[in-house]
């Protein structure tokens, strides 16, 4: 049973036509706070939690995306530091300098931004850090612990979407929960996360049958697809909660006409920005669910703040705090 509460507000809720509509800004807000107020505690230990990121090459997308999670460790108390190189940088040098960083006591987690440059086997370059420095939680070692259920790193964006279950009280034991996505980072840490918390869970990909007779089973949706506006409301049953990881540039008028008619946001982003954002989820859905998560402002809201949890959690587990 999902509660619901009116206007908008600390609760991370804003009441939505027929839907909830989750605030992720709110719910990352106040996950950003305890996370300072954790490293204010290891202050007071002499620890300070340190992140070194390596960023190879010139994505313009990715140094973006770097940016974003240093401001948020600076703005958190946490160390940061990144190592930008050029995209001629082998992955023989990445796994010299994964092993400097292994070895720095100060260091509590390593992030490497992905796209790596072709030629560069993206696993090996993990696989030659500490797993306890993993906080992308993408290390086998770090994998096969969610597996079996131990304490462990925990990609940053299915995390955030458990906050976002937990933030709105949404019952997961015994709920039929559906995945549409089976990736590493996505799909398959949100099916293993939903079904420790008991759910029965479904994990649909790009070869399921029936996939909308499938989803439409489900009580907790969660579309990880990078197919925009994939899931319809045909695909949904009434009153569920959906969850939508998508993050989809559009740039066709005509397309985002469809989607958000003559909104004036999305029509100004697409002047401006000469695209807009939208997610895996058809807006229209918004309509039948009984929970939904925007795009933007839902999940992505949530996942650097779960990433500053992941590298508190890494100095907490290391060094003792
Ligand atoms: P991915 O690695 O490309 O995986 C996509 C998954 O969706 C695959 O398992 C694929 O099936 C499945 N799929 C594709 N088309 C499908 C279809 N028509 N029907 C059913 N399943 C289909 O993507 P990802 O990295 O998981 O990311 C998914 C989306 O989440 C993207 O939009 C991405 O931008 C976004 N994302 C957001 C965040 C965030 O912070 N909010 C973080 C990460 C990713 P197969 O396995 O059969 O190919």
């Amino acid at each position: 049973m999902l509660l619901r509460s009116g206007g908008e507000g600390g609760s991370g809720i804003i009441r939505g036509m027929s839907a909830i509509i989750v605030n992720g800004a709110e719910i990352g807000k106040r996950i950003r706070a305890e996370v300072a107020a954790e490293v204010a505690e290891l202050a007071a230990k002499g620890i300070t939690p340190g992140l070194a990121v390596i960023l190879v090459g010139e994505d313009r997308a990715s140094a973006t995306y770097v940016r974003s999670k240093q401001k948020a460790c600076g703005k958190a108390g946490i160390h940061s530091e990144l190592q930008h190189l050029p995209d001629t940088t082998g992955q023989e040098e990445l796994i010299r300098r994964i092993g400097e960083l292994n070895a720095r006591d100060e260091i509590d987690g390593i992030l490497v931004q992905k796209p790596l440059p072709k030629g560069i086997d993206y696993q090996a370059v993990v696989d030659a850090m500490d797993p306890t420095k993993d906080v992308d939680g993408f290390h086998p070692v770090s994998v096969g612990r969610l597996t079996i259920g131990l304490e462990t790193f925990v990609p940053a964006t299915p995390l955030g979407v458990m906050e976002i279950l937990r933030e709105h009280k949404v019952a997961i034991e015994g709920a039929r929960a559906v995945v549409v996505g089976r990736s590493d980072i996505v799909g398959k840490p949100m099916a293993l996360l939903l079904m420790h918390g008991h759910a029965t869970v479904t994990i649909c990909h790009s070869r399921t049958r029936d996939l909308a007779g499938v989803c439409r089973e489900a009580d907790i949706l969660v579309a990880a697809t990078g197919r925009t506006a994939m899931v319809t409301p045909e695909f949904v049953k009434e009153g569920a909660t959906v969850i939508d990881v998508g993050i989809n540039d559009v740039d066709d008028e005509k397309r985002v006409r469809e989607l958000f008619g003559d909104d004036p946001k999305r029509l100004g982003d697409l002047e401006k920005k000469g695209y807009t954002l939208a997610g895996d989820v058809h807006p229209a859905v918004a309509e039948k669910a009984g929970l939904f998560t925007p795009v933007p402002g839902g999940v992505g809201r949530l996942t650097i703040a779960m990433l500053l949890k992941n590298c508190v959690q890494a100095a907490r587990m290391r060094r003792g705090g």
